[in-house]
């Protein structure tokens, strides 16, 4: 692959999971900046905060109490955006599919990684978020069965930056009838791509990432982390699993370790790459749950961190916001300082 060309001029990358161009300008990283500097605050050193609604024993806004649980704990969000039986009604004022409107049900959850309210995914041991995973995969399982529920979207918001304001380490779980954007643009990628090539979109997009290796961050028997090469965020991460596999299901137990060995890599990397407590929003991608075999989806995971220096972060704005996404620095880079990063976990965050 000849780079060359690009490395310095204004480009355009596709993304084939969704279609979309991302415009790359290596240049503008060059620009002198005046704008808005952050402050990334780190995470906190008490183990047990009694204000939390996440530790173990407290007392929920909804007046109710958290068990004193040991490891993982999931319950229903109180204020739950999705819930499952609403009424089934929709409207098309006109008939030309101009004012449309659906109810949507669907169900909220969150995740409690750990009873301890100081840690994160780096700094918990690898047994700890193998545990993570376990229940990642059963509640993929258990929600996708529901006839309701046709995707199961999981993320965590890692950060005050991305707009979490509790630093207890949890994700959420948003699961619901219809399939969401993104996941249906992936869908009908990867869907077009097999029904082209009859071969899986990310299983061959691998490949070529394998021969090439300069976006690849690090890797285990069982996943691939890399800048993708049609990277929007400065130093967005895709993790694949090596061998196909549409969800968290068929994953063996030493699959789910290698799962929780990447993230604990990943995860470290980030915090290490400016020495700040790295604020993110990561989600998984599996198939939809909506009763179709999908051999065509392959299961992969997102870091989208808004983060381009220590104190520098990316604002989605005028251009990117009237047009498309775009970045400064190339993948390339992005992955090559990401590689040099160390992954020996640091006390201080
Ligand atoms: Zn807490
Ligand atoms: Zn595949
Ligand atoms: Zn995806």
């Amino acid at each position: 692959m000849d780079l060359e060309h690009f490395d310095r001029l204004t480009h355009r990358r596709l993304n084939p999971l969704t279609g979309e161009w991302v415009l790359v300008s290596p240049k503008r990283a060059e620009r002198p900046w005046q704008g808005q500097v952050e402050s990334v605050t780190g995470p906190t050193a008490v183990t047990y905060d009694p204000a939390c609604y996440l530790c173990p024993g407290n007392l929920r806004a909804n007046g109710v109490r958290n068990p004193d649980y040991g490891s993982t704990f999931v319950f229903t969000n109180d204020f739950a955006s999705l819930e499952p039986d609403i009424p089934q009604r929709s409207i098309d004022e006109g008939g030309r599919a101009l004012v449309v409107a659906e109810n949507e049900a669907g169900t909220c959850k969150v995740v409690c990684f750990s009873p301890r309210h100081d840690l994160t995914l780096p700094r918990m041991s690898l047994k700890e978020i193998a545990g993570v995973v376990d229940v990642w995969a059963d509640e993929y399982v258990g929600l996708g069965a529901l006839p309701c529920i046709n995707y199961v979207q999981m993320f965590e918001n890692r950060g005050e930056m991305m707009g979490c304001s509790n630093p207890h380490p949890h994700c959420q779980i948003w699961a619901n009838q219809t399939i969401p954007s993104q996941p249906r643009l992936e869908q009908d990628s990867q869907a077009a791509y097999r029904n082209r090539h009859g071969s899986c979109l990310l299983c061959d997009y691998l490949q070529v990432e394998r021969r090439a290796g300069i976006r690849i961050v690090c890797k285990n028997d069982s996943f691939l982390a890399l800048v993708p090469f049609w990277a929007a965020w400065p130093f967005e991460v895709l993790l694949i699993s090596q061998k196909h596999s549409r969800d968290f299901a068929p994953f063996t137990p030493s699959e789910r370790t290698a799962l929780a060995d990447i993230l604990k890599r990943v995860t470290t990397r980030y915090d290490n790459l400016f020495g700040t407590y790295f604020p993110y929003s990561m989600g998984f991608h599996p198939a939809p749950t909506d009763g179709e075999p999908h051999p065509e989806w392959h299961f992969h995971a997102h870091f989208y961190p808004p983060l381009r220096a220590a104190t520098l972060r990316k604002f989605v704005v005028g251009y990117e916001l009237l047009a498309a996404p775009q970045r400064d620095f190339t993948p390339e880079l992005a992955a090559r300082k990401l590689r040099e990063a160390s992954e020996v976990q640091q006390d201080r965050f």
